[in-house]
């Protein structure tokens, strides 16, 4: 008789028999719905790809200027840092830790941990950091919210347009490019796929110890 695997819901616990959806499909869980299984194309490379890309853009996107304003013949430069230091001058910290928080660090955090993971994955290199590494970049991604700043950057932009001369920076340029790489990193992870294969590295290591 074939051995069954069966795995646990990860919300409920319910037992189940996995199953191999198809690219493109996903695999609920009966009882509670999670969303089990959503396999994803090349997942690990695209992952690892997108990740240096990432990288290369977080500096553009956060050293070079966002958007240039004139006023009265006046010019000023706005970076992310700048923007946020201009907030905490104002006494607004908790907005100015809310950006940094969710404009800087979380995607930092987000790209490092996904080049992290993928990269070991890509390389068929084990790590003993790679499950605890994959539990904090499934939290990431829900922290990482470059849009609401985005958000934010438009709505100031549209309120100075009719004050002042308003330039966009290549810093800008960056930051839209870092946000479409984001939004495409958590597209593309493949949970499942990635949890099996940490295990797999894992079984490996301890095969030949
Ligand atoms: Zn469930």
């Amino acid at each position: 008789m074939n051995k069954i695997e069966l795995e646990a819901c990860p919300e409920c616990d319910l037992l189940l028999n996995p199953g191999k959806p198809e690219i493109g499909e996903k695999a609920h869980c009966p009882r509670c719905g999670y969303l089990l299984q959503r396999p994803r194309k090349q997942s690990i490379e695209r992952t690892f790809a997108l990740s240096v890309t990432g990288i290369v853009l977080i500096f553009p996107a956060n050293l070079l200027p966002l958007v240039g304003i004139k006023v009265l013949g006046n010019k000023q430069d706005g970076t992310l840092w700048s923007g946020v230091a201009a907030l905490f001058k104002e006494d607004m910290w908790a907005v100015a830790v809310l950006v940094f928080l969710s404009s800087i660090l979380f995607p930092l955090l987000n790209i490092l941990l996904s080049l992290l993971v993928s990269a070991h994955l890509y390389f068929d290199r084990p790590n003993s950091h790679l499950a605890r590494w994959m539990r904090w970049l499934q939290h990431m991604d829900e922290w990482a919210m470059l849009e609401v700043y985005t958000l934010g950057i438009i709505v100031a932009c549209v309120k100075l347009a009719s004050m002042a001369e308003l330039r966009f920076g290549l810093g800008l340029y960056a930051f839209v490019a870092l946000l479409l790489v984001t939004g495409m990193l958590s597209s593309n992870l493949d949970d499942y796929l990635f949890w099996q294969r940490i295990a797999q590295l894992r079984n490996k290591v301890s095969d030949e110890t």
